[in-house]
């Protein structure tokens, strides 16, 4: 694995696609167990992200890491916004200096984003939140020896598929408890579309 600044910017292109293209059923999912803006917040945070770094020039993945994440803290409302701004923030900081990225430096860098969204949410694994998808997802990639792209998307997507099954003890869908069960959880699902986005971006 080598993520470069113009692969982390096709990165960042490819999470907007998808996030653009799965802006409805996000907000669906939202409409379940939320106050239904999950898809509208991901949609506009990461169109701003694209258009922000298309027009700048970076020295490094790094900062153009710390650049989405300041978009994203900047532009999406509701308790995504902050959240998946600490992630790349903490993508950002432990990749300084690191240019190319290799696997090693990723995983730990993912570790931090992990840890970062937990902090930031005080949320811990297993309360129906993106926590469920970026814990498991760093675990994976610092076990794994080697960057294996199918595996990675098949672990992302069992880690979100996995929000159905429990009950919510954080954010909104925490007011209804195990009503929620039985419903993804939308941040889980948009962090799926992150993962999936990078191993469709390293793929090649
Ligand atoms: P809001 O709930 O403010 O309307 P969004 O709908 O954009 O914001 O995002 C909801 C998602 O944010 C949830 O599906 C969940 O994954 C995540 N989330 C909410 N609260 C927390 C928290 N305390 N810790 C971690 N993730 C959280
Ligand atoms: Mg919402
Ligand atoms: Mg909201």
């Amino acid at each position: 694995m080598e993520l470069t600044v113009n692969k982390g910017l096709a990165w960042l292109k490819t999470i907007n696609e998808k996030i653009q293209e799965k802006k409805d059923y996000l907000t669906d999912l939202d409409q379940a167990i939320g106050d239904g803006d999950h898809g509208i917040n991901m949609a506009r945070g990461f169109q701003e992200v694209e258009k922000k770094v298309e027009a700048n020039d970076y020295a490094d993945v790094s900062d153009l890491l710390k650049d989405a994440a300041m978009t994203l803290m900047s532009k999406v409302g509701g308790a995504s916004g902050p959240l998946f701004g600490t992630a790349f923030l903490k993508l950002s900081m432990s990749l300084k200096e690191k240019d190319p990225v290799d696997y090693p430096s990723f995983s730990t860098a993912v570790g931090a984003a992990a840890e970062g969204i937990k902090q930031r949410g005080k949320a811990g694994q297993g309360e129906k939140t993106m926590v469920d998808v970026w814990v498991p997802m760093a675990e994976y990639l610092q076990n794994a020896q080697e960057f294996k792209p199918d595996e990675l998307e098949t672990k992302a997507k069992s880690a979100m598929e996995a929000t159905k099954e429990i009950s919510a003890k954080r954010g909104r869908a925490a007011y209804l408890g195990d009503r929620s069960i039985g419903h993804l959880d939308p941040g889980s699902v948009s962090s799926y579309y992150i993962f999936a986005a990078l191993a469709e971006t390293l793929q090649e």
